[in-house]
């Protein structure tokens, strides 16, 4: 049973549209709904998160050849971004990694970069 505090917590969030989840609750949870042969794991795992990101770029390129505003695609992304997130979450599960560990590893690498003046340009060990 959860506590009054994270219940007023949850409701602040909610009424915010907003989530407190965690990245490794959300993990925990995409698991829970994973299907597929576990032979062929790595492969199906990434083919669907290449082709939902595929989705992501479709809209986005019909947006850009229609020329549509904000208000006719904005609706759409989000659950499209969730779909890519499921896969980085099961994918990065499927290989024993902790998906919010990946989360501060990539943030860490980001900052650093940044304060070295290398977020442009180019290659992985910048
Ligand atoms: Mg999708």
């Amino acid at each position: 049973m959860e506590s009054f505090l994270q219940e007023e917590v949850n409701k602040f969030m909610k009424e915010k549209n907003k989530s407190n989840i965690s990245a490794s609750d959300y993990q925990k949870q995409a698991k829970e709904t994973a299907i597929f042969p576990p032979a062929t794991a790595l492969e199906y795992l990434t083919l669907g998160l290449v082709g939902e990101a595929g989705e992501i770029a479709n809209k986005v390129k019909k947006i850009i050849r229609d020329k549509l505003p904000p208000e006719n695609w904005k609706h759409d992304l989000p659950s499209e971004i969730g779909d890519v997130l499921w896969y980085c979450a099961v994918l990065a599960d499927y290989l024993d990694y902790d998906l919010g560990k990946i989360m501060e590893n990539n943030l860490e690498k980001l900052h650093s970069r940044k304060k070295r003046g290398v977020l442009g340009g180019s290659g992985d060990n910048r």
